[in-house]
Parts: structure tokens; C-alpha cells; sequence
């Protein structure tokens, strides 16, 4: 095989590896920050929970003092029934006490039901608690791995890079700078196989003639139709 030819496979093989490499190693700080981001939502909500059972432990302790103050209105108007002097006061204090009774019975149950919603909500915060705990170690392994893997990258980034460097050197520049910008347009293959009389780049036949050249591999063809160089594996 011609080596200009052998050069620029092995560049652009080179080439594809650093894309492929590239693009992963731009990934990481994204995967990292995709963890990082999981645990603040979920501190977020352990906190959104706890501001609301602060709030249920408020409005109980509110309800609790409604109770109080009722509890001794009825004190108040029990010792007022042993003073009064007619029937009509009379049945009118009990009256009083029946409905402070039933204010005590509503604020009771409404104590009751936030004693209800508090536990419920303290399940909740555990599990998210425990959730954020195991949330929180992914993201610190992950990002141990992930920083190992980044000095991985680099180093064998700079090394493809110079590979890379020694093949374009040996390239003669016309042809390198010919590679660089059909790669450039078309979408980094410069270099196609030929089979099946087909260009595997454009997938477009040619004529026999230039075919039967390309299989001797001994200079450089361009694919009429996509300027891709061609080779022949045989
Ligand atoms: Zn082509």
C-alpha cells in the first residue's frame, strides 16, 4: 500500500479515537454534576418537610392553649351556676358550658389530626433522610472514580494527540491539509473504503475503470462524487 495512504487510514482512525475520547471526557463534569444535583433536590424537600411539621407543632401548640382557655371558661362558669338565683340563668350558664364543651371536643380533634399528619411526616423525613445518606455517598464515590478517570483521559488524550502529531508530520502537507478539510465537511471520514464498486463514505458507485485502481492502492484516488480518498482492503 501506498504509505500516504496507510498514514492518513491511521490518522483518521487516531482522529475518530481523540473525537470518541473527547467527548467522554467532556461528559464527566456533567455526570458529577448530575449527582450533585440529585442530593440538593432531595435536601431541599428534607427541608420543605421539616419547615411544615415546625409549622404542625406551632398550630398544635395553638390548639393546645385554645384548650386551656376553654377548659377554664368552663371553671369559670361552673362556679358562676352555684350563685345564680333563677332558672332562666341557670339553664342558660349550661347552655354556655355545652357549647364551650363542644368548642374543646373541635379544637381536641383538630389537635389530634395534626398529631396525625406530624408522624406521617416524620416517616417521610426518615426515609428521605436515609435516601439523601445513600444519595449523598453515590456522589462522593462517583466522584472519587470519576476524577481517576478524568487523569485517565488526559493521559491518554496526550498521548493519541501525539501519535497524532508524528503521523501528520510524515504527511506530505498537501495531502494533510486536503484531509483536514473534507474530514472538516464531511463529518470527520476523509478516508472511505472501496467495496462492491461502491464508495463506503457516500455510498455512490464508480466507474470500473477507476475501481480497478483503487485496488492496487498505490495512489491516492479521490471519490468523484464525495472527494473522500479511497482504499481497497481487499
Ligand atoms: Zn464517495
Amino acid at each position: 500500500m501506498n504509505s500516504q495512504l496507510e498514514l492518513l487510514i491511521n490518522l483518521q482512525n487516531i482522529d475518530i479515537e481523540l473525537g470518541k475520547l473527547e467527548d467522554n471526557y467532556k461528559k464527566i463534569p456533567q455526570e458529577i454534576d448530575q449527582l450533585y444535583h440529585i442530593c440538593q433536590q432531595i435536601k431541599e424537600e428534607i427541608g420543605q418537610i421539616k419547615k411544615e411539621v415546625d409549622q404542625h407543632n406551632k398550630d398544635r401548640r395553638e390548639k393546645e392553649r385554645g384548650v386551656e382557655i376553654e377548659n377554664d371558661h368552663i371553671s369559670k362558669t361552673k362556679v358562676k351556676l352555684s350563685q345564680v338565683k333563677t332558672n332562666e340563668e341557670y339553664s342558660a350558664l349550661l347552655k354556655e358550658v355545652d357549647s364551650v364543651k363542644e368548642k374543646i371536643k373541635k379544637l381536641e380533634d383538630e389537635d389530634l389530626n395534626l398529631m396525625e399528619l406530624i408522624d406521617e411526616k416524620q416517616k417521610n423525613l426518615k426515609e428521605k433522610e436515609k435516601l439523601f445518606k445513600e444519595e449523598e455517598k453515590r456522589f462522593q464515590d462517583v466522584k472519587v472514580e470519576k476524577e481517576k478517570d478524568i487523569e485517565g483521559f488526559k493521559k491518554t488524550i496526550e498521548e493519541k494527540k501525539q501519535q497524532r502529531e508524528s503521523i501528520s508530520s510524515s504527511l506530505d502537507n498537501k495531502i494533510l491539509q486536503d484531509y483536514l478539510k473534507v474530514s472538516k465537511n464531511r463529518e470527520g471520514i476523509a478516508v472511505a473504503r472501496f467495496s462492491d464498486g461502491i464508495c463506503q463514505g457516500c455510498f455512490l458507485s464508480l466507474p470500473p475503470q477507476l475501481a480497478s485502481e483503487i485496488r492496487k492502492n498505490e495512489v491516492l484516488i479521490k471519490c468523484p462524487h464525495c472527494q473522500r480518498v479511497l482504499y481497497w482492503e481487499g
